[in-house]
């Protein structure tokens, strides 16, 4: 092979290599930025967390939020857990409903400890954390006998129908999380695994995920 056409083969690997290096670099980035701002599970605009009562406006709530732990320290049925990373950066450490540790009686006292009102001051007749929703491992609907969330919720949310099994009215339900504390499914059938509860609180999803 000639010099001049072994410099210029060198040339363009050298040249390529530097592009690939570019484009490594710059997807790099991008992934890095994506997690910084949380698209990686964490949707704006869409409430896919339960918040404490008070902090259901996402966008301001993640906005406000330093992640101090008041709420989550002061709460007397300890209900508030913390975010994983797996949620995304932005909502890593930030509180979280958790109702198979506690529920919420709305007292309000993480209201009042939170430094940047990330929760806001809310109206106790009209809060919703989230919605009780039945499961597919919900005792009533899979064999019948079981009333337990029917007899628990003192908000009057849940009715039976003719067969005893539960039925939900989203209207009265404040998402308060004593129905998904006191489920007995998990017990029941924490032979096969896993942890979802015959009824669950959820996000009111407002708007769709694009
Ligand atoms: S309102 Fe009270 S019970 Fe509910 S999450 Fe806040 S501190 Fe806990
Ligand atoms: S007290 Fe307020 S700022 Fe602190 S972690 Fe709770 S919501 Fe966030
Ligand atoms: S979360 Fe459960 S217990 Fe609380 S109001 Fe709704 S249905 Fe009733």
């Amino acid at each position: 092979m000639k010099q001049n056409e072994l410099y210029t083969e060198k040339n363009t690997t050298k040249a390529s290599k530097s592009s690939q290096r570019r484009q490594f670099l710059s997807s790099s980035a991008g992934i890095v930025v994506m997690l910084g701002l949380g698209f990686v599970g964490a949707q704006s605009k869409t409430q896919k967390l339960l918040r404490p009562p008070g902090g259901q406006n996402e966008d301001a709530f993640r906005a406000k939020c330093i992640k101090c732990d008041r709420c989550r320290s002061v709460c007397h049925t300890s209900v508030i857990g913390v975010t994983p990373i797996e949620e995304g950066f932005i909502n890593a450490r930030t509180p979280v409903m958790k109702f198979h540790l506690g529920f919420c009686d709305f007292c309000n006292q993480c209201v009042e400890v939170c430094p940047t009102q990330a929760l806001e001051p809310f109206d106790k007749q009209t809060v919703k954390i989230g919605i009780a929703t039945l499961t597919d491992t919900c005792i009533a609907l899979n064999y019948g006998g079981c009333t337990l969330c029917f007899e628990a919720c003192e908000y009057k949310a849940i009715s039976l129908d003719d067969q005893k099994r539960p039925i939900i009215d989203a209207d009265k339900c404040n998402g308060c999380g004593v129905c998904e504390k006191i489920c007995p499914s998990l017990v029941l059938r924490s032979y096969i695994g896993g942890t979802l509860r015959g009824i669950e609180v959820r996000p009111i999803v407002k708007e769709a995920i694009v």
